[in-house]
């Protein structure tokens, strides 16, 4: 589904990914952890098409990810991205917030945009909101929007950065919740967090990173009770 082959990748002279190999079967539920500045963000906006890389290739369904403009749009609609700070658009509804890229980029029309959309605001357990604006909400319910306006465009993978570090810690298991339906319904995800909780339940593979190198993968088993590397045994003692 997404494999990532000696990618890396240079902000100017620093080296923020060095040679990372992952591969992301379909229906895989991957976990990324590590410490702040390790990476991680810089791997799923690169797989997002968000930022350019230097060395290596990227793949997503057999299709390589190039600087070609339109082939990477075609790229991009296959994978969806939930961020850390939500970025819904502040001017428009729920409603419109889901139904924008429906119309704009898949060509639907007003009607089955909205039909899409009211399904996976259904989804998220949100559809009763769908005719206010983002500030209206809380940031969990904000969270859940977002995630229902990625779902909206059929992804085959979804990418989620750090998806409740912003929350209160009241709202994090409602979108939590939401993550881990989407895995038990056999969505491709990879997800950088640090809910350890959700790695153990709902991840097949943990991955850690530091300093842009992958350190360790492991399922999250293997990879809490007996990690094989300092590093990730040096991380884990400060997440407890
Ligand atoms: P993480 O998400 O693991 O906290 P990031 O991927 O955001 O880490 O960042 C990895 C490293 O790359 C950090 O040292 C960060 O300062 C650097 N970095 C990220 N984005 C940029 C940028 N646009 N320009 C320069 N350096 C960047
Ligand atoms: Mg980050």
């Amino acid at each position: 589904m997404l494999e990532a082959s000696a990618l890396n990748k240079w902000f100017g002279r620093f080296h923020a990914l060095r040679d990372v190999n992952l591969a992301v079967p379909e229906g895989a539920r991957i976990v990324i952890c590590g410490p702040s500045g390790s990476g991680k963000s810089t791997l799923v906006r690169c797989i997002n098409g968000l930022e350019s890389f230097q060395g290596g290739t990227l793949r997503i369904c057999g299709d390589q990810l190039t600087r070609d403009r339109r082939r990477l749009q075609a790229v991009r609609r296959q994978v969806g991205m939930v961020f850390q700070q939500f970025n819904l658009f502040p001017h428009l509804t729920v409603l419109a917030n889901c139904t924008l890229a429906l119309r704009r980029v898949l060509g639907r029309t007003g009607a089955e945009a909205t039909e899409i959309a009211r399904h996976y605001l259904d989804r998220v357990g949100i559809a009763q909101q769908a005719q206010k604006y983002p500030h209206q909400l809380s940031g969990g319910q904000q969270q859940r929007v977002a995630i229902a306006r990625a779902l909206c465009m059929k992804p085959k993978v979804m990418l989620f950065d750090e998806p409740t570090s912003s929350l209160d810690p009241e709202m994090v298991k409602e979108v939590l919740d939401v993550m881990t339906e989407l895995a038990d319904a056999g969505m491709t995800m990879l997800c950088v967090t640090h809910e350890m909780g959700f790695a153990r339940a709902a991840a097949d593979l943990v991955v850690f990173m530091d300093q842009g190198s992958i350190v360790e993968v492991a399922p999250p088993d293997t990879f809490f009770a007996s990690p094989t590397q300092e590093r990730t045994r040096a991380f884990l003692d400060k997440m407890i």
